[in-house]
């Protein structure tokens, strides 16, 4: 599990506390909740903080891509000293790290630091009234979660079809940062009762993240393939890798995969070239759109395939041009990057479980998983079925009651 994986992993004091100095400051009122506004990017907001851009450019490369990964309407947290300057801002740019911009004497210092979160488990029970979207932010208030649900039973079940009093039952997690609600809702797992039809099951599998039926038949429509033959992973994706001697986090928002000079590419799924041209430290790059919110990136590359132009349709596995080492790059290999609604997602966890079923090993880890919480779901539902018979039985008991009361009269 993602969040488990992440709470163990050593958290440095310092950031200890710098949440505990953030709660307190909370308490004392002066930190103010904004939300990153569309078109702002982290220049926009350092020129209007008044804050010289050289923290920003002295940045690396990775940094730099990172702090471009900010999403328009997340909420963020600033305080101001006395004499209204900045002195601590924390900008999510991924649900796992966050950039902390802060007065360090005279000067300003920003790092990236992981986001501390707790996390909730919860059961939702709905009897449907009106549709399922309206239902679930009634009843949670939480319209991410409304969303998940809603995209994820999407495939398999025609809501137009769906009844008054058709159950929802569905147990999620939900992240928590700062006593609000922060990030995707993990649908664990959910099932659909209907009046007409078989229930229908989804759950979320632990060991990719992805929604499969109660049959490990995949929900998600995109695969991937490799883009090529290599010879090996030269570095993974990751989010915080601490730099022993740096002593700070570095990301690889992708996967390096090393081979020879003119091995060919090709694309990892059916899409529109979007890019083609050179891309600052990336070199040679191609940019490939994908259904789904996906985008693929292929980078350092030696030349591009002279059929592939920008506005071009592939297909998956269409040749797309050769390995090579242009822009910032130490030897030939493929920098290939992943991005789903705009932020990077590790290549490896999508593209190694883009089978449409699962079989062997992790086909009998995920029905494992499946048992486990089927059987919350089943128990949970039937404490609410139970309780709407006794109050139905208690309402037919007043009204014969009041009916013979009535005769007497
Ligand atoms: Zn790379």
């Amino acid at each position: 599990m993602v969040l488990n994986a992440l709470q163990k992993e050593y958290i440095p004091l310092k950031i200890i506390f710098i949440f505990i100095f953030l709660t307190t400051v909370i308490f004392a009122n002066t930190v103010h909740n904004e939300t990153w506004k569309r078109g702002e990017s982290l220049i926009t907001f350092l020129n209007k903080q008044h804050i010289r851009k050289d923290i920003y450019f002295n940045l690396s490369k990775t940094d730099k891509e990172l702090c471009s990964e900010i999403e328009a309407g997340v909420p963020y947290q600033i305080s101001y000293t006395k004499n209204e300057n900045l002195s601590h801002v924390l900008i999510p740019i991924s649900e796992e790290m966050q950039i902390h911009i802060y007065k360090n004497e005279d000067k300003y210092v920003l790092e990236i630091i992981p986001i501390i979160f707790e996390t909730v488990e919860k059961v939702l029970t709905i009897s449907l009234e009106n549709t399922p979207y309206q239902d679930i932010i009634k009843v949670s208030k939480n319209k991410k979660l409304a969303n998940e649900f809603v995209r994820t039973f999407k495939k398999s079940v025609n809501f137009r079809r769906l009844h008054k009093g058709d159950k929802i039952v569905m147990k999620y997690i939900q992240k928590i940062r700062m006593g609000k609600y922060f990030g995707s809702p993990q649908i664990l797992g959910a099932m659909l009762k209907m009046k007409y039809k078989k229930t229908k099951y989804i759950f979320q599998n632990p060991n990719d993240g992805r929604y499969y039926d109660d049959k490990a038949k995949s929900l998600t429509s995109v695969f991937f393939r490799l883009p090529l033959k290599y010879r090996r992973i030269s570095s993974k994706f990751t989010y915080k890798r601490f730099h022993p001697i740096l002593k700070r986090y570095i990301a690889h928002l992708g996967i390096d995969y090393a081979a020879p000079r003119g091995r060919k590419i090709y694309a990892t799924a059916a899409g529109k070239v979007i890019f083609r041209g050179r891309k600052g430290g990336y070199g040679n790059t191609i940019m490939i759109r994908h259904s789904g919110g996906y985008k693929s990136l292929y980078a350092h590359m030696w030349k591009f395939a002279s059929r592939v132009k920008k506005n071009t349709w592939v297909k998956q596995g269409t040749f797309i041009g050769y390995v090579g080492t242009s822009g910032r790059s130490t030897g030939p290999h493929l920098h290939f990057g992943l991005y789903k609604n705009g932020r990077a997602v590790n290549p490896a966890r999508v593209m190694s479980y883009s089978k449409k079923t699962l079989y062997g090993k992790s086909r009998k880890s995920y029905m494992a998983h499946v048992k486990k919480v089927k059987k919350i779901l089943e128990s949970k539902l039937k404490i609410t079925e139970d309780q709407y018979a006794i109050q139905n039985f208690d309402l037919s008991y007043d009204i014969n009651h009041n009916t013979k009361k009535d005769k007497v009269n």
